[in-house]
């Protein structure tokens, strides 16, 4: 029996479904004017993760990550480069599923474009007004007013008075209250055509929340199991979509909020202004995507997550151990779930997707592969690691990997000095062989002697 922590109620439940047997999950994705961050790469891992394990329970996932493609920043940008919004998003679309592919992140079913989903939007807006929560701003913005929604709040569990503390407001905005957010977007006259659409309530663009319960409505329907995305995404975005998805079909929007943690570099915020804003790709420079993946999944998914050097480096000696059980293993991952490791396995992602204790079980399963070299449990480490996507690739490949850093020695300078080395011995040159094995040594080239001959790894 699954349980997991719904945001909405403040705490875990059993998971039951809408349809038996079906999971509909729809999670916020990215607006693509830019590269991906740290801060995505944990939501689509996590979120990856999550339909994965769904799957592997045996439900039929329907998966649902939207893309932005319109908004103020994506218009900026297009207009600073010079070129069209549909060259600058198609751009980093293309840039975003490489940097998913990398971290092993599958393809959600559907990755709808807010551009697409313009008039059912515009039909959303239209039920809003009907039922009395929408209004046209006198700067001609259409906007939700959330005092007319009795709901407003119960997602974040706070009063609209709270809520409004933290507000500050521009009377020149036209809003009736602070808290009130666009739903359809005046037009400017000096923004590009294909940044407008016509509408009942004059030419514009729709609001950023919109798009969600739009797109959410037409591909899983008015209601559906499970809505997730970064916890900074809670308010105001994920209470405006309740706001406006409950709002215009009158009954509930989403069984179970799910939010991941934030990441933090070195113990601070990731900002831009701080200068330790990190893209995938710079990280991927740096580390192996599967460490990055490791790394990330060994954190429960509702912790904060720290970025360092040192637990990156910490990551990948982790995964290193747990590869090094599959050194002498080339067979299929099996999974055995009547077996001690995999019910533990099970047990702890059962309970709220419980990576960290599921990652701890690997390393207790690594541990007795390593004692007994047994391949039925060397199978589970493969078969119960490729639930949540890692220990897939060949573990020697792994092993010896990439150069560490700037420098590092290439396999092929690596196999050509192992071959002196081998050489050196046979001519009973000790001292050279011994030399060779220190110079490997000195730069982080550990040399195994097997009755196999002699293979080697990264430290
Ligand atoms: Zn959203």
């Amino acid at each position: 029996m699954l349980k997991l922590y719904n945001t909405l109620d403040r705490e875990k439940q059993t998971f039951v479904p809408l349809e038996p047997g079906k999971v509909r999950m729809y999670v916020c994705g990215m607006t693509v004017y830019d590269y991906c961050h740290l801060g995505h790469a944990r939501v689509m891992v996590v979120f990856d993760m999550v339909a994965r394990w769904l799957r592997a329970s045996g439900f039929q996932v329907t998966y649902v990550r939207n893309i932005t493609d319109i908004d103020d920043k994506i218009i900026k940008r297009a207009g600073e480069n010079g070129e069209t919004i549909r060259a600058l998003t198609d751009r980093f679309i293309a840039a975003m599923h490489e940097d998913a592919d990398a971290l092993g992140v599958l393809r959600p079913d559907h990755e709808p474009r807010a551009m697409d989903y313009v008039p059912q939007m515009l039909g959303l807006i239209e039920k809003l007004e009907k039922n009395g929560l929408a209004y046209q701003a006198p700067n001609q913005d259409v906007c939700y007013s959330v005092h007319s929604f009795p709901g407003y709040g119960k997602l974040s569990g706070k009063s609209l008075d709270d809520l409004r503390a933290g507000e500050r407001v521009d009377v020149s905005e036209g809003k009736r209250d602070p808290l009130d957010f666009v739903l359809w977007k005046h037009a400017k006259a000096s923004e590009p055509a294909e940044a407008k659409w016509d509408s009942p309530w004059g030419s514009g663009r729709p609001g950023w929340h919109i798009e969600c319960s739009a797109m959410s409505s037409d591909l899983l329907g008015d209601r559906f199991d499970i809505h997730g995305g970064g916890q900074d995404l809670q308010f105001p975005h994920h209470e405006n979509e309740i706001a406006q998805s409950e709002g215009a079909h009158q009954h509930q929007f989403v069984n179970y909020w799910m939010h991941n943690g934030f990441i933090r570099v070195d113990n601070e915020k990731m900002s831009k202004s701080l200068g330790n804003f990190f893209t995938i790709r710079d990280v991927l420079k740096q580390y192996d995507a599967e460490v990055v993946r490791f790394f990330i999944l060994r954190a429960h998914y509702r912790s904060p997550l720290n970025y360092s050097d040192a637990h990156l480096d910490d990551a990948r000696q982790a995964l290193t151990r747990l590869y090094t059980a599959l050194k002498g293993y080339s067979g299929e991952g099996k999974v055995d779930w009547n077996e001690a490791h995999g019910q533990r396995f099970k047990a702890a992602m059962d309970d709220d997707f419980g990576t960290s204790e599921a990652v701890a079980v690997l390393f207790d399963l690594a541990q007795e592969v390593n004692k007994g070299h047994d391949p039925a449990l060397a199978a589970q480490l493969k078969g119960l690691a490729g639930l949540l996507g890692l220990l897939q690739r060949d573990a020697v490949v792994f092993l010896q990997g990439t150069p560490a850093e700037e420098g590092g020695l290439t396999p092929e300078v690596i196999e050509a000095l192992i071959a002196d080395r081998i050489a050196a011995k046979k001519a009973k040159n000790f001292a050279e062989s011994d030399r060779i094995r220190d110079e490997l040594k000195a730069a982080g080239i550990v040399l195994e002697d097997g009755p196999q001959g002699t293979t080697w790894r990264r430290a």
